[in-house]
């Protein structure tokens, strides 16, 4: 029960209660947002704070990228200036050697080891200018420097001036290319040829040889040069026949009846030219027909008297060979298939024509007749040229044995010849070429070991 002011201020109570209601709810969500407002500000205050570090931060490196490229451009300039601190310092270095004197003073010693007291000062000077204005000479000249300075630091400094004296006739490229292959030699070869450079006597020329009357290198340079035994071979050759010839004037040590080892060498290549024919011999076939010709007196021969007769044949066949007697000369053995020839000179044409394959290097890899030099050699000397691509084997008909072809009276050029090829292939430190000579010529090679170490004993 009610009045209506009763129910007016019950109204307004009520409607006042709501609005303060509303009023509560909206402040706090006026606080809600002024709170998340200040949340806000500090969330972007932070974030100031953290791009302001961040901008620092950058700032720093900037400065610090800056700092570095001054540091190392400082780096590079200081390197710079120390290079052309030491340019300038070489060059006046190398203007304080004086470079023309040096060759001068070279060549000087040059002309005095060739010529002592000789061409006068003119001349020389006329020459030297010559040298020092050519570009080629001038390499050649370098080359040979080079070479001797090599030779120096191996042997000892007499005996390379020894060997620059005698080796004064020659151009710088053949002075430098021999040198050269004396420093590139194994210590053996290098120490003998060493050994006995005072007894150098070298004249250039057209052809190779040494004179044993005179005791002469002659020499042709342009030609062993460009030799395919190797460069200078033949120069090492004919040195090697020098040195035998220095331990015995005259005729050789190696070819002096009795000295220590002119026989003892003769027979070990005998032996070694005969071990090889009949290995060779072995391998052609006799036939019953054959061995019957051989021996028309033998009638019906038992197989045991057959095999007998066909290695009879091979032996008389070797044996021909080993007397230097020859069916055919070498020079036309081609056109003897026609000839009526008997058993035994058959086998021995065969014999012949293998063993000459052989030494020329077609029968087996690796022996070209540039590394057959020695064996060769060895098998034209023992047969008297009967094993030889031309007859007697490219030399003289007395070469080998004098009164000619008479193999009891050898010339022992069979040895001299066997050890200075020997010694050549050693010195140019081919050894293709002496696995050769020691496979095809086991007794020889051994007895050449002897003289090296005998030779040795007497300059080590
Ligand atoms: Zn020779």
């Amino acid at each position: 029960m009610s009045n209506p002011t009763q129910q007016r201020n019950c109204r307004h109570r009520i409607a006042t209660a709501q609005r303060q209601t509303q009023i509560n709810r909206i402040r706090d969500e006026a606080r809600k947002v002024r709170r998340a407002a200040d949340e806000l500000k500090q969330a972007a205050d932070e974030l100031e704070y953290k791009i302001e570090t961040t901008n620092r931060l950058f700032d720093d490196l900037e400065r610090k990228i800056q700092d570095t490229d001054r540091y190392y451009a400082g780096l590079v300039q200081q390197t710079r200036d120390k290079l052309a601190d030491y340019i300038v310092r070489m060059r006046n270095l190398r203007n304080s050697f004086d470079v023309p004197d040096y060759y001068t003073s070279f060549l000087e010693s040059e002309f005095a080891l060739r010529d002592p007291g000789g061409l006068g000062g003119g001349n020389r000077q006329m020459l030297i200018t010559d040298i020092l204005s050519n570009e080629a000479e001038l390499d050649a000249l370098h080359a040979y420097i080079d070479a001797v300075l090599a030779l120096k630091r191996l042997s000892d400094v007499d005996s390379v001036n020894t060997l620059r004296g005698a080796l004064s006739a020659l151009e710088f490229k053949d002075k430098a290319g021999i040198i050269n292959v004396v420093v590139d030699a194994p210590e053996v070869p290098r120490d003998m040829f060493m050994g006995f450079v005072g007894y150098l006597d070298i004249v250039v020329g057209s052809f190779d040889a040494f004179h044993l009357t005179t005791g002469r290198l002659w020499f042709n340079p342009e030609r062993d040069r460009n030799n395919p035994k190797g460069a200078y071979w033949t120069f090492f050759h004919e040195a090697f026949h020098m040195i035998d010839w220095a331990l015995h004037s005259q005729q050789g040590e190696l070819k002096t009846r009795g000295s220590e080892f002119t026989q003892r060498l003769y027979d070990a290549i005998r032996q070694d030219v005969e071990a090889q024919l009949r290995q060779l011999a072995a391998s052609i076939p006799v036939d019953f027909e054959v061995v019957s010709g051989a021996f028309p007196n033998q009638h019906a021969p038992w197989m045991q008297g057959g095999l007998q007769s066909a290695n009879a044949i091979r032996e008389a066949a070797i044996e021909n060979i080993l007397a230097g007697r020859v069916v055919v000369s070498s020079d036309n053995r081609t056109n003897a298939a026609g000839a009526n020839l008997s058993p035994v000179e058959s086998l021995q044409l065969q014999l012949q024509n293998m063993a000459i394959a052989m030494v020329e290097g077609n029968l087996h890899q690796h022996k070209t007749p540039y590394n057959m030099i020695t064996v060769l050699d060895a098998f034209a000397g023992a047969s008297n040229g009967a094993v030889g691509s031309t007859h007697f084997g490219g030399r003289p008909p007395d070469y080998w044995y004098r009164p000619i072809g008479n193999p009891i009276h050898p010339t022992h050029n069979q040895n001299s010849e066997t050890f200075a090829n020997h010694m050549a292939n050693w010195m140019l430190n081919n050894e293709t070429a002496m696995q050769n000579d020691k496979d095809l010529m086991p007794n020889a090679m051994g007895v050449v070991d002897e003289i090296v170490d005998s030779i040795l004993g007497g300059i080590r």
